[in-house]
């Protein structure tokens, strides 16, 4: 099996234990700029986790900004014209621009101009002229984007980047081609997008932990998960340093510079990974204070629960979550429950 997958997919590391009856399979690999591990038991999880790193690689070359032939790169290459799209790319395009107007704007796909323009696409990192911010900001409006079936239209100029919802959607994904191979108990995570399936095979939760943003090799709590998705979204998941400032990669669609909102991650658990992944961005947009709101507002109903880490050393966590999250001991950060 090793030498089969090592085979077909160069980058994946199949370290499983098939000998010992009731080990999991465990693979990682790279690949949406991250890194992907895999945890699958059961008779088909080498099967399953073949499956499911082609899912993600046939996802990646359809929504990759980077990759020429992408069905992004070519909507992106004719903004200003109708283009035809493929039938899972124009939904899942209704679903980012809905879910931009369910977070007052926050989070917003067409912030691909401010992307590049701070280098994060091609990391080639640099911080922009007040001007050049100026310029690109009235690109940003995902409700301009004209979506008639699979019929797609960017206006002039404008473009989108996929990059804080479709490690989401691609979890999604993977779940059903779990599902589809019988697969009852699994912990994946694709690049910090975690979706826990089923329980152990003992029957307790997985446990997943939530990373201490002052230092990602710590960590300020763990989640108890079953049947669910947790995505972060932090600061220091993706930065740059230029004369004392750190500049990170979470673009503040209302001021075209990086979120300063006063949290530090957000870590947001729901039962869809798409929801999941648009949420977490939104949300480290908005602050403690509009993540609040979001939450507890008629639009979301809390239906969803989060996590916050705030700049200020506090942890805040919704009360859905109070008995399924487990502050670290000993930690400095102050844990208060959002009722
Ligand atoms: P995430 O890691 O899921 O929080 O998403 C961050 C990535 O999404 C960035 O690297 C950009 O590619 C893109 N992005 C940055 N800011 C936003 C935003 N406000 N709304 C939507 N996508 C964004
Ligand atoms: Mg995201």
């Amino acid at each position: 099996m090793k030498q089969f997958f090592a085979f077909l997919l160069p980058l994946l590391l199949l370290s499983g234990c098939a000998e010992t009856e009731g080990g999991p399979q465990t693979a990682q690999i790279f690949a949406m700029d991250t890194v992907m591990d895999f945890t699958v038991y059961g008779p088909s999880a080498a099967e399953a986790i073949g499956a499911s790193t082609q899912e993600i690689q046939r996802l990646e070359q359809l929504l990759s900004r980077t990759i020429e032939t992408s069905e992004v790169s070519r909507l992106n290459a004719s903004a200003g014209k109708e283009e035809e799209t493929t039938e899972e790319v124009s939904s899942l395009l209704k679903e980012a621009v809905r879910l931009s107007a369910s977070t007052g704007g926050a989070f917003d796909i067409t912030v691909a101009p401010l992307a590049s323009a701070w280098g994060f696409t091609e990391a080639e990192y640099r911080v922009p002229t007040k001007e050049e911010i100026g310029r690109l900001l009235p690109l940003v409006d995902s409700s301009r984007i004209r979506i008639t079936g699979q019929q797609v239209e960017l206006p002039d100029g404008a473009a989108i980047d996929l990059g804080g919802i479709a490690k989401g959607y691609a979890s999604d994904q993977v779940a059903r081609t779990l599902q589809a191979h019988g697969v009852e108990s699994a912990i994946i995570s694709l690049g910090g997008n975690v979706y826990a399936k089923g329980a152990k095979p003992g029957g307790d939760p997985w446990r997943v932990a939530v990373r201490d943003p002052g230092d990602p090799a710590d960590y300020v709590g763990m989640l108890l998960l079953e049947d669910a998705y947790a995505v972060t979204s932090g600061g220091y998941q993706r930065y740059f340093e230029q004369a004392g400032h750190i500049y990170h990669h979470i673009i503040d669609p209302s001021t075209g510079y990086p979120a300063d909102s006063g949290l530090t991650s957000v870590t947001v658990v729901s039962s869809s990974g798409t929801v999941c992944d648009a949420l977490s961005t939104a949300l480290f947009v908005l602050g403690e204070q509009g993540a609040v709101d979001l939450w507890d507002g008629a639009d979301w109903d809390r239906g969803f629960d989060m996590v916050l880490v705030t700049e200020d050393g506090r942890v805040l966590i919704t009360a859905g979550l109070a008995d399924r999250f487990e502050p670290k001991e000993g930690s400095a950060y102050v844990y208060e429950t959002l009722s």
